[in-house]
């Protein structure tokens, strides 16, 4: 699977402000692993932490010498999934005292000590000033990162390349989602830094394809229930026979997700079932 790609660079330095270093942690829902980026031209910022992957402390280090870097200054999270915080424990064993923030919001079982960073509040670097940016539907804690010098985004997990974004059952959100990536749009930006797979360099583009994908998404599977389909293994049946079965139990995720915002809208109804998959019905 291209999105898996072995072959992704460990490391890599896209801008003079901006350095990556892959964590590691290839996967059906990581691609390539998720991406670290050490932001500034000297004093890093790093930006997410990996997995906790037992190599890639050593590879953080490597790239670190490589710079002519001591340690990062400062980490700051786009969200609270594992493969983003992961790394954080390791981190601070090489970098004691290193502070880390994130957006705390309704956050249970975190590492200790991290500290609140809310939307707007500026992060400032060596020749960088990275502006968090509250964009819930994938978490509701997540943060993207607007990197004033560049006009760039660290888009964490709400734009992906190579993948679509999971709106997860549980904190995820489609219709927090679709506002996000509007809110995206008001914004000047050029290059996208996901945290997931290479450098987007059109980043308006790359926001449209998001959007246009899930609308073009919710016309299916309205067309799917006003063809008689109404549980979600009937629609993923036919919204998705091109794809691997494989995937099928992400692609109900996504179909749920959809149903949910469509029942948020008054468009559609749910009747559960007992022992059975709810039917849904057109409102
Ligand atoms: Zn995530």
């Amino acid at each position: 699977m291209a999105w898996i790609d072995l072959d992704f660079p460990h490391t890599a330095t896209p801008s003079d402000r901006v350095g990556r270093v892959l964590g590691l942690n290839p996967g059906m829902m990581t691609g390539p692993g998720t991406n670290t980026y050490l932001v500034g031209r000297r004093h890093p910022i790093l930006i997410d932490t990996g997995a906790g992957e037992s190599e890639y402390p050593l590879l953080f280090q490597k790239y670190l010498m490589q710079r002519g870097w001591r340690r990062p200054e400062r980490i700051i999270l786009t969200h609270r999934h594992r493969d983003h915080l992961g790394g954080v424990d390791q981190l601070r064993e090489l970098f004691p005292n290193v502070p880390v923030a994130k957006m705390l919001y309704r956050d249970y079982d975190l590492p200790e000590d991290i500290g609140m960073l809310g939307d707007g509040e500026r992060v400032s670097g060596d020749g960088v000033t990275l502006v968090p940016i509250h964009t819930p539907g994938h978490a509701t804690d997540h943060l993207c990162f607007y990197l004033e010098e560049e006009r760039a985004l660290f888009s964490g997990d709400l734009i992906l390349n190579g993948s679509t974004t999971v709106i997860p059952d549980v904190d995820g959100d489609l219709g927090q989602y679709m506002d996000s990536l509007r809110r995206l749009q008001s914004l000047d930006i050029r290059r996208i830094y996901p945290a997931h797979g290479p450098v987007i360099e059109d980043g308006p583009a790359k926001i449209q394809e998001f959007i246009d994908h899930r609308l073009m998404r919710e016309r299916q599977i309205l067309e799917t229930l006003g063809g008689g389909a109404s549980t979600i293994p009937e629609i993923v049946k036919i919204v998705y026979a091109d794809v691997n079965n494989a995937l099928h139990r992400a692609a109900a995720m996504s179909v749920h997700s959809h149903l949910r915002k469509l029942k948020g809208e008054g468009r559609v109804s749910e009747e559960p079932v007992a022992g059975g998959p709810s039917r849904w019905i057109l409102v």
